[in-house]
């Protein structure tokens, strides 16, 4: 079967599509634009979500988790994502997760759905979910012999990916790059679903700092916007 991509491939051998977020509201803020163009192409887009993104916080109400939940689903009806999963790690304590766990529910992922293409965390970022979340990644995709998953891509999540401060870390220093100019607006639509995780400008998980963000990023290289990633492997 031949699929033609006119627009915004990420290359000819792009059939399936999985995205690993810690949180619902990571897919959005990371490659929510991209998974538009990706869906809008007939290809199969799967998300694996981690945590319910809310129980680590002072004061939750146990109804909030389903708000939340029901926030992905409606995106992932917006975003024409196939199938949506979710796991109940505990909320910002990933560090506290056996990790081997995590890298099995990935492996388990990858057998059934048998993605050509894995969207994940950076490792480097602020949040400690989602450096776990990218970790087990590597750790799943190994390119062992039969290696199903042909490329990892990492995505950045403002207000985390950009706050990691540390000296020796090595930064997100993006290098692959997809035009989102006819999705952006999807894209707010879709954080407009998780507008309780929105802040206000000048807040980077704000609406007019992350199309700002998406500008830059477009004008890095030569679109009127797009979503940055750091191409971790390719095979
Ligand atoms: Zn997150």
């Amino acid at each position: 079967m031949s699929i033609s991509i006119k627009k915004n491939k990420l290359d000819s051998i792009t059939r399936k599509v999985l995205i690993l977020a810690a949180h619902p509201d990571d897919e959005v803020l990371g490659c929510g634009g991209t998974i538009y163009n990706l869906t809008s192409q007939k290809i199969a887009v799967n998300i694996c979500f981690f945590s319910n993104g809310v129980s680590s916080r002072p004061n939750f109400k146990k109804n909030e988790i389903l708000l939340r939940k029901k926030a992905a689903q409606n995106v992932g009806k917006l975003l024409k994502i196939s199938s949506l999963t979710f796991n109940d790690f505990p909320d910002n304590s990933f560090d506290k997760v056996n990790i081997l766990e995590i890298t099995k529910i990935i492996e388990k992922k990858i057998k059934i759905f048998k993605p050509d293409t894995i969207f994940t965390h950076f490792g480097n970022d602020l949040n400690i979910d989602h450096q776990k979340i990218s970790q087990a990644t590597l750790a799943a995709t190994r390119p062992q012999k039969n290696q199903i998953v042909k490329k990892v891509f990492f995505y950045e999540v403002p207000s985390s990916t950009e706050w990691n401060f540390s000296k020796n870390k090595k930064l997100f220093n993006p290098n692959w790059f997809v035009d989102i100019s006819g999705s952006l607006k999807i894209k707010i639509e879709a954080l407009k679903i998780y507008g309780s995780e929105m802040r206000k400008y000048p807040h980077p998980r704000s609406y007019k700092a992350i199309e700002a963000l998406s500008r830059w990023r477009g004008a890095t290289a030569g679109y009127k916007a797009a979503e940055a990633f750091i191409l971790a492997r390719k095979i």
